[in-house]
């Protein structure tokens, strides 16, 4: 059985004070991490204040990008050890926004998903198509590129460990959700590729989110598919009450 793994993706919103009051008020309120991950993703400047604020809780914390060097002239970048040196966890990779808007590439990813390994940090590598390829029926084939990608090279361990958010980007903060059969259609494609790729083993292990519109409202029937093992969520997920309805839904 896999674990559903929910994540709240702030993107670029909040201030201090502010995730700083959600961790306070959901902190003390996620399941148990034994039955379902609950994660946020939080902008860079508060993640060692949300990392102290929720140590020992079942709340866990993502950043929501890194670079994949270790040091060095970067001006403006965060590397993959000064994310695990503060006690970050999870870290999401090759978001479709980061993808579009700020040049992150299939190779970037991969060596990303390489440097979080190498430090202790779990990776959520969001792949997804755009509305133009789902009309023109290349979404597999699209997905299929992209993972194949970001996994290249990680040994079987560590594609067991590897979380994979699929996001169609025409739903991404468009209210237009896949339906939960369109959905699970493209998870179950990804676990062939990794049993394909890597085996049939890391097929199984391998988790899918499904993200892209997901709400208290359409959570359980999109985890109620076979492929689908959690939700990477935006929007809804920047409120304490629709975040904790969330995992409570994942548990
Ligand atoms: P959304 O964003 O839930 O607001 O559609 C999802 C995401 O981009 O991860």
């Amino acid at each position: 059985m896999r674990k559903n793994v929910i994540a709240g993706n702030w993107k670029m919103n909040k201030l201090l004070g502010e995730a700083v009051q959600f961790v306070e008020d959901t902190k003390a309120k996620v399941p148990s991490h034994d039955s379902v991950e609950s994660i946020v993703c939080a902008p860079f400047p508060y993640l060692p204040t949300l990392v102290e604020k929720t140590k020992g809780t079942d709340l866990k914390v993502a950043a929501q990008n890194m670079h994949f060097e270790e040091s060095g002239a970067f001006t403006g970048e965060v590397s993959p050890s000064m994310l695990s040196d503060i006690g970050v966890t999870y870290v999401v990779l090759g978001h479709s926004e980061r993808r579009e808007m700020f040049a992150e590439t299939d190779e970037t990813v991969n060596k990303k998903t390489h440097a979080a390994f190498a430090h202790n940090l779990i990776p959520i590598v969001c792949v997804g198509e755009t509305l133009e390829e789902r009309e023109t029926e290349k979404t597999m084939e699209v997905v299929e590129a992209q993972v194949k990608a970001a996994l290249a090279g990680l040994s079987e361990e560590q594609v067991n460990q590897t979380i994979i958010a699929y996001e169609p980007i025409w739903a991404i903060g468009t209210g237009k959700t896949a339906t939960s059969e369109q959905a699970n259609e493209v998870c179950t494609h990804i676990r062939k590729v990794v049993a394909d790729a890597v085996s049939a083993d890391a097929g199984e292990a391998v988790r899918i989110q499904y993200g892209g519109s997901v709400k208290p409202a359409n959570v359980d029937e999109l985890l109620a598919q076979s492929d689908i093992d959690g939700a990477l969520v935006g929007g809804a997920s920047l409120e304490a009450d629709s975040f904790l309805q969330l995992v409570e839904a994942g548990a």
